[in-house]
């Protein structure tokens, strides 16, 4: 937001943040991040990013004549000055980019920040925004940025001070790159600055969080020398050390590389404020060769469910980035999986289109998809609570998958997937179901509905609890729908207990039921008729134990599904076919015989009232609440 007018090139104005920029620098300012040290991992990943993409365009760009040997970060700190300098010579940033860059934080504007928060939601917001270069303000009071693009000879210096605003002016820098200058805090009581204006503490740093940045990060750094072994007289020395070892943590052998490090490594490159659930590092030699570095985020991403989420892992030839994200290497069942694929069987200069074709790049996303599948299974068998944890995330996810382009992936899935046990009162999976399905059991049972305690009091549910089968709850929107797909585990049918045919009942029983619809046809075409085209037919049932009444289906369509639609933006008008069961041996039954008989006006108050209370059972909303309710005050009132 601009608050007061451009006044040219050279002066400008200050600007004002963008307010939720602003805000969350408030927060960066007045830290209480405890974690202030990454800041400079912060700065550094920016600097190698763009180093990055300096080079790969110089790949293409024949006019840009780059060696790789010739990029590189270089720090520099004054301890009298109190700052601390981080300069690279990337692709550096015009004064638009800067302006967009450095003026806004989450571009997109999906973040909506509550005032109330509490202290560690605000470290959550800091951690999970990543938040990059703002990072920079919990160290530092004032922050010169000076850069110089590869597309012009203009060089310009942002300056900021932290929420106020910031300041763009003409600067003069010779070289391509950009210059970061940290105005470092003076110590306080709680923290002391200091620390990031001294050599070790900086190489350190960098030693524990950029190792493997792969471009040279250099420092100036001091040695004592012995000058005169008699007098054991030193001098300090000074020489430009490179403090990182640039390899690549994936092309590292896994007994070389700590947790730790792939650790700092996934939260450093995808901005995560929390260690990664599952590791997966392999290296593959054979028709396409390549190294790959996955993870499985702990938590989901802010994003994951928005429609800016970006599936995707990145892409190196040989250890130079080609793409960012290449949604290719992902199917979208595994969209939440991060990481790195590095091969050199890839050419370096592939455009998109030719690489989306690659032969190779199809191996490789068909051996990954496969990795992380089997690595889930083991984790499901060998660290269930781990899976359990990973599932209650993602596993709506997996979910999705089976069901997704008509049910094609559902064999590769459908050992992943869990739904509640009502018996086991936990997560199981349909394989664990079937294992304990009792004598003469014909099918898988579930029942669906908004919460398992919802669930559970279903009426239908009384008549399969009754045979002591267990029963898979649904809760999850998807879960029908995923159910639906694979039809049967083991050539064993799924059955929805409101499903009008569950076929529980014996012969007798059968025999029973079907006379007593009989001799009443006239009542129960009567209710029918009174309830109208909403529901097929009107039945007895003995199916419900102590419930009086329950909506059965017929078909495809259950009415946990139904729901899904009417959620649906373009209403495709696609409804269940229900049936009102009443429970024949309920005393209800008995009343509506009675009141079939003598009094029909009292007979339709009692269909209506039955019916919305299915209806309500079912989860399903009242149309007409004000004359149902008037309908029970009515016969309460009698
Ligand atoms: P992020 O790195 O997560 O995109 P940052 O706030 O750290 O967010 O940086 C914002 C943007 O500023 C970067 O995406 C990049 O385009 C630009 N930028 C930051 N540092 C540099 C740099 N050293 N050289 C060139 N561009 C940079």
């Amino acid at each position: 937001m601009i608050c007061s007018e451009n006044l040219g090139d050279d002066i400008m104005a200050k600007k004002e943040f963008q307010s939720e920029s602003k805000r969350l620098l408030d927060l960066m300012i007045n830290s209480i991040y405890t974690n202030k040290d990454i800041f400079l991992r912060e700065l550094i990943s920016n600097a190698s990013d763009a180093l990055d993409k300096l080079y790969y365009r110089s790949l293409t760009d024949k006019k840009l004549k780059i060696k790789k040997d010739e990029l590189g970060i270089f720090i520099s700190f004054d301890k009298e000055n109190r700052t601390l300098t981080i300069t690279d010579n990337g692709c550096g940033m015009t004064k638009e980019e800067l302006e967009e860059n450095l003026g806004t934080i989450a571009k997109s504007g999906t973040l909506s920040f509550k005032e109330n928060m509490t202290k560690d939601e605000k470290i959550d917001i800091i951690g999970q925004f990543g938040v990059g270069f703002y990072s920079a303000f919990m160290v530092s009071d004032k922050i010169s940025v000076t850069s110089r693009s590869v597309d012009s000879e203009d060089s310009y210096l942002w300056e900021s001070e932290g929420a106020d605003g910031y300041t763009i002016t003409k600067a003069k820098k010779a070289e391509r790159g950009t210059e970061i200058v940290l105005h470092i805090k003076e110590n306080s009581d709680e923290f002391e600055y200091d620390k990031y204006l001294e050599e070790y503490e900086l190489k350190q740093l960098v030693k524990k969080y950029s190792d493997y940045i792969s471009f040279p990060i250099k420092m100036e750094c001091t040695h004592h020398e012995l000058k005169d072994e008699e007098k054991h007289e030193y001098e300090d020395i000074k020489e430009v050390e490179t403090l990182n070892s640039m390899v690549p943590i994936w092309k590292k052998p896994k007994s070389e590389v700590k947790d730790e490090d792939y650790e700092n490594f996934y939260m450093d490159k995808f901005s995560d404020y929390d260690k990664p659930l599952k590791i997966i590092h392999s290296s593959v030699e054979g028709m396409t060769s390549y190294k790959s570095l996955l993870f499985i985020p702990s938590h989901a991403p802010y994003d994951y469910y928005t429609q800016e989420y970006e599936k995707g892992l990145a892409l190196y030839s040989n250890g130079v980035l080609i793409m960012d994200k290449c949604g290719d290497l992902l199917p979208d069942y595994f969209s939440f999986v991060k990481g790195i694929v590095d091969s050199e069987d890839l050419s370096l200069n592939i455009s998109r289109e030719l690489l989306q074709e690659s032969q190779s790049l199809k191996l490789i996303a068909k051996n990954i998809e496969s990795k992380i599948r089997k690595e889930l299974e083991t984790m499901l068998k060998d660290d269930r609570d781990n899976y359990i944890s990973f599932f209650k995330t993602f596993g709506v996810q997996l979910k999705y998958g089976v069901y997704n382009n008509f049910g094609q992936d559902k064999d590769k899935l459908k050992d992943l997937v869990m739904f509640y046990s009502a018996k086991h009162e936990r997560l199981i999976t349909i394989s664990e179901y079937v294992e304990e399905m009792k004598e003469g059991q014909e099918a898988i049972y579930y029942a669906s509905g908004a919460s398992i305690s919802k669930v559970g009091s279903l009426p239908q549910v009384e008549q399969v609890r009754d045979k002591d089968y267990d029963i898979l709850y649904l809760t999850d929107y998807v879960d029908e729908f995923c159910i639906t797909a694979l039809q049967e585990y083991d050539g064993k049918k799924f059955a929805n207990v409101s499903d009008g045919n569950l076929d529980l009942e014996s012969e007798e029983e059968k025999e029973e039921i079907k006379k007593a619809n009989e001799d009443h046809s006239d009542l129960l075409k009567e209710m029918k008729e009174e309830i109208g085209d909403e529901i097929k037919e009107v039945k007895f049932s003995n199916k419900l134990k102590t419930h009086p009444v329950c909506l059965t289906t017929k078909g495809d369509v259950s009415i946990e599904m139904q729901k899904v639609f009417d959620a649906m933006p373009n209403d495709m008008g696609i409804k269940a076919e229900t049936t009102l069961e009443i429970n024949e041996k309920h005393p209800i039954s008995e009343k509506l015989k009675k009141l079939y008989k003598k009094d029909k006006e009292e007979f339709k108050k009692y269909t209506k009232i039955l019916y919305s209370e299915a209806r309500i059972i079912a989860g399903l909303p009242i149309e007409n609440p004000t004359e149902i309710s008037k309908l029970i005050c009515e016969v309460l009132s009698k």
